[in-house]
C-alpha cells in the first residue's frame, strides 16, 4: 500500500513577517502543495522566503470539494500545507473541514505553531489569561449579536473576540450597553505592526476615543473583556468562608442552602457564588 502523505497547519504572520518560524518555512518549502486563503495574498509571504511551492486555493467557498481532492492527493502520499490570510488556519479561518475529514480517513495532521492575534493580544493585555472565552466575530444582525452578548452576562472569564474596522463602534456599543459600563475593556489594534497599540477602558472611554479620530477605526482589532465579577459586597466574608467550607462536604445546593438560612442571604446568591468559587 502506498505511504499516506501529510496534512500540515502552518501558522503565519498577523502582519510582521518575521513572526513565522523556522519550523514553518522548511514546511512550506518541503510540501508538494500548500492550500491557502487567497493565493495572491499569501504569495508575497512564499516570495518573501523565496518558497516557490505550488499554491491552491481554499476558502470558505470550495473547502468541502477541495478538501475531497486534497485528501485523494495525500491519499497518493502528497503531503499538503494549509496556511490563511495571517495567524493560525481554523482560528476564525477555513480549514475545519479538512481537519475533520483527514481526521476521519486516519490522515495525519501536524499542527506548526505560530501566530495568532488572539493569544497575542491577550498575553499583553493585562486582563487576567488564567481562563478565557474565546468568542471568534459576534454575529453581524444585530438580535443574534445581543443574544451572543447576553449569554456572556455572567461569564467570569476574559472574553476575546474579533472585529472589522466597519463594525468596531457598533460592537462597543452593544458590550456597554448589554454588559454595562463597569466592565474593563481592552483593544488591541494592528498587533505586530507599525502602529501596534493597546488602549484600555470601559466601554464609553473607549467608544470616545474610537470616534474622536477616524484613524482610530482604521485596521486590525482583538477585543478584549474582563470577566465577570459578582458583587459580594453584601454577602459578609463569614458567610463566603462557611460556603467554602460546606462545599467541601456537601452538595454545593445544600452548603448554599444552608448558609443561607443562617445568615438570612439568598439561597441563589449562595448558590452562583459558589458555582464560581468552585
Ligand atoms: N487566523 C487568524 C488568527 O490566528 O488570529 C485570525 C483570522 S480572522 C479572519 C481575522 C481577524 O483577526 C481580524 O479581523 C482581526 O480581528 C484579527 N486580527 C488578525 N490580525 C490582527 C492584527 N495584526 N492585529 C489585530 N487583530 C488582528
Amino acid at each position: 500500500m502506498e505511504h499516506s502523505g501529510k496534512l500540515y497547519i502552518v501558522a503565519t504572520p498577523i502582519g510582521n513577517l518575521a513572526d513565522i518560524t523556522h519550523r514553518a518555512v522548511d514546511i512550506l518549502q518541503q510540501v508538494d502543495v500548500i492550500a491557502a486563503e487567497d493565493t495572491r495574498h499569501s504569495q508575497k509571504l512564499l516570495q518573501h522566503y523565496q518558497i516557490d511551492t505550488r499554491l491552491i486555493s481554499l476558502h470558505d467557498h470550495n473547502e468541502s470539494q477541495r478538501a475531497r481532492q486534497l485528501i485523494e492527493r495525500m491519499q497518493k502520499g502528497l503531503d499538503v500545507a494549509l496556511i490563511s490570510d495571517a495567524g493560525t488556519p481554523l482560528i476564525s479561518d477555513p480549514g475545519y473541514a479538512l481537519v475533520n475529514q483527514c481526521r476521519a480517513e486516519n490522515l495525519e495532521v501536524i499542527p506548526i505553531p505560530g501566530a495568532c492575534a488572539a493569544i497575542t493580544a491577550m498575553c499583553a493585555a493585562g486582563l487576567a489569561t488564567d481562563r478565557f472565552r474565546f468568542e471568534g466575530f459576534l454575529p453581524v444582525k444585530e438580535q443574534a449579536r445581543q443574544q451572543a452578548l447576553d449569554l456572556l452576562q455572567e461569564e467570569s472569564a476574559t472574553c476575546v473576540f474579533y472585529e472589522s474596522p466597519r463594525r468596531i463602534v457598533d460592537t462597543i456599543r452593544w458590550v456597554g450597553k448589554v454588559l454595562g459600563d463597569e466592565r474593563q475593556l481592552v483593544l488591541a489594534k494592528e498587533l505586530t505592526k507599525t502602529f501596534e497599540t493597546f488602549r484600555t477602558g470601559t466601554a464609553s472611554q473607549i467608544e470616545a476615543w474610537l470616534t474622536e479620530d477616524a484613524v482610530h477605526q482604521k485596521g486590525e482589532f482583538v477585543l478584549l473583556i474582563s470577566g465577570y465579577q459578582r458583587d459580594t459586597g453584601n454577602i459578609p466574608a463569614a458567610a463566603i468562608n462557611l460556603l467554602k467550607s460546606l462545599m467541601q462536604e456537601l452538595p454545593l445546593k445544600k452548603a448554599a442552602a444552608l448558609v443561607a438560612s443562617h445568615y438570612e442571604l439568598k439561597k441563589n446568591d449562595l448558590y452562583k457564588l459558589g458555582l464560581e468559587i468552585s
